[in-house]
């Protein structure tokens, strides 16, 4: 081997994305907003309910603030409905709404809670959540995240450690049944610009993906003029296609994986 072709070997073992764990049962999604799942690792969750694993959504706004035209007192029960039938295309039945405000996120010790207290009803062995960084991408001038997600993210990181701790939020545990939850392995951060771990993705849950997505169809008719279905498609396939060239030419949703 010579020493150029060795240098792209390396480089090429570097670049590769590891395989994402699959020795789980259980995985909690907190989000910030209805259609955070649908833009990225809803295919992902499909190929995960398609194998029999569990995954539940836990919400913490009801994204009010999303529609430009529409009254956010309506857009609430518009959004919800949208995020229940979307959730469904990929094997989640169950949606949960902390009824934090759009809009107004703040990393701190009541969103901590919140997320925590849904951890410990839960048990999930993965956490799956939104890219928290302060960019979308790594490079400089790349687009600027919104401070909901920041906040969001870095508060789901936080309340894993929480939820183990039963010194901390103590007084969920008057509620019955409720215990400390050290059992989360991972935290996985999808749509982050530093990935590390990817789940390949077939035919069947990329259909299932860009039916999600559809479902937020009032959102998508006040974002773009294009046809929802062309717009649903080109996002969740151009989404999976991003990193494929690192998971040996597959379809992939990509995740930052924290181990614990
Ligand atoms: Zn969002």
């Amino acid at each position: 081997m010579t020493a150029t072709a060795r240098g792209a070997d390396e480089q090429g073992a570097r670049m590769r994305l590891a395989a994402m764990p699959e020795d789980w049962t259980r995985a909690l999604a907190v989000v910030a907003h209805p259609d955070d799942m649908e833009y990225g690792a809803a295919a992902a969750v499909a190929e995960w309910t398609a194998q029999g694993k569990d995954v539940v959504y836990l919400l913490a706004t009801r994204g009010e603030a999303g529609i430009e035209t529409m009254d956010p007192a309506e857009a609430a029960g518009v959004r919800e409905a949208e995020q229940r039938a979307g959730s469904a295309h990929v094997g989640v039945t169950e949606v949960e709404f902390l009824d934090h405000r759009d809009g107004v996120l703040t990393e701190g010790p009541a969103l901590r809670s919140d997320i925590a207290a849904a951890i410990r009803r839960h048990r999930p062995e993965l956490v799956l959540t939104l890219n928290h960084h302060d960019t979308w991408g790594g490079g400089p001038g790349s687009p600027w995240n919104t401070p909901d997600h920041r906040a969001l993210g870095r508060s789901v990181l936080d309340a894993v450690g929480d939820a183990g701790n039963r010194w901390i939020f103590s007084e969920q545990f008057d509620v019955d049944g409720v215990l400390p939850w050290d059992g989360v392995r991972w935290v996985a951060v999808f749509a982050s610009p530093g990935v590390t771990h990817a789940v390949s993705v077939g035919e069947e849950a990329a259909r299932k993906g860009v039916a999600s997505l559809l479902e937020h169809r009032a959102y998508i008719e006040a974002l773009t003029d294009e046809d929802p279905e062309m717009y649903a498609r080109s996002i969740v396939h151009g989404g999976l296609d991003l990193h494929a060239d690192r998971n040996g030419g597959q379809r992939a949703v990509a995740f930052e994986l924290h181990a614990r």
